[in-house]
């Protein structure tokens, strides 16, 4: 088994305060080959300021560090979760105009502009109402995100559930999924299974039929890992359900590239 994790975050990231280095110790304890790291650049702040650019120097600096210190212990992957692309195109553009870089996570994380912009994890949920408020609007923005070019896999396509503690169902979105996913799998690119360190594994099966139904085979496993002990969390077990989803492959990246692995 090819274990990887490409959802991670260091103290690049607003909500994270670890180092690289102890990520990729982790990483390294937990048996894995591959880490990818894949700080926040959220085109939208959490309360939904726009935001237009990158400041790359120390994200280099500290890769470049670590992938040299780690070296033959633990594959180091410089990655980027890129949120909101589709709001714009050019800041976009030119914050992925990156030799260096290998992978890109395209997210949303916040509701619309027009509907004030904040992030998800802020929006209060009293009722399943409310809910599917939040989730008609995720699912526009994730429409809109899957057609352009800016990333090499959706993140989290389930996010907002995550913050909702009233019973919602996705059944209402599987036409919009599905379409999501196709236009992915169209355009060369895949989807991510987030394990939310370990938390969210059965809940992706769903998800999965519906990629599967779109010829989807391009799919990256990520813990979601903002400290050290969540690395890895959840990576095997997800591994095992996307074996019995029936795909065949799990894939890391390599400067943009998909790089297919045997499950
Ligand atoms: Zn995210
Ligand atoms: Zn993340």
């Amino acid at each position: 088994m090819y274990c990887s994790d490409y959802h991670t975050h260091s103290q690049l990231s607003p909500d994270s305060t670890a180092p690289l280095e102890q990520m990729a110790r982790a990483a390294a304890e937990a048996g894995l080959a591959e880490l990818c790291v894949t700080d926040h650049c959220d085109l939208l702040s959490l309360y939904g300021e726009p935001v237009d650019r990158y400041d790359w120097p120390p994200a280099l600096a500290q890769y470049q560090e670590q992938a040299a210190r780690f070296a033959g212990t633990v594959t180091l992957k410089l990655g980027l979760e890129l949120g909101m692309a589709h709001l714009n195109p050019e800041a976009s553009q030119v914050i992925l105009d990156r030799p260096e870089l290998d992978f890109v996570l395209g997210s949303v994380h916040n509701l619309c502009p027009e509907k004030g912009g904040t992030d998800f994890y802020y929006v209060p949920y009293p009722d399943s109402q409310a809910c599917y408020a939040a989730l008609d609007d995720y699912f526009t923005s994730m429409a809109a995100l899957a057609a352009t070019p800016y990333y090499d896999v959706l993140a989290h396509i389930i996010y907002p559930l995550r913050y909702m503690e009233v019973p919602v169902s996705l059944d209402r979105y599987s036409a919009r999924i599905r379409a999501i996913l196709r236009t992915a799998v169209e355009n060369g690119k895949g989807m991510e299974l987030n394990t939310w360190r370990g938390r969210t594994i059965e809940a992706w099966k769903p998800v999965l039929a519906l990629y599967r139904e779109c010829g989807g085979e391009i799919v990256t496993i990520g813990s979601d890992a903002h400290v050290p002990e969540g690395v890895g969390k959840g990576v095997r077990e997800i591994q095992g359900l996307l074996a019995d989803c029936g795909f065949r492959y799990v894939c890391t990246y390599d400067r943009r590239r998909p790089v297919f692995h045997k499950l």
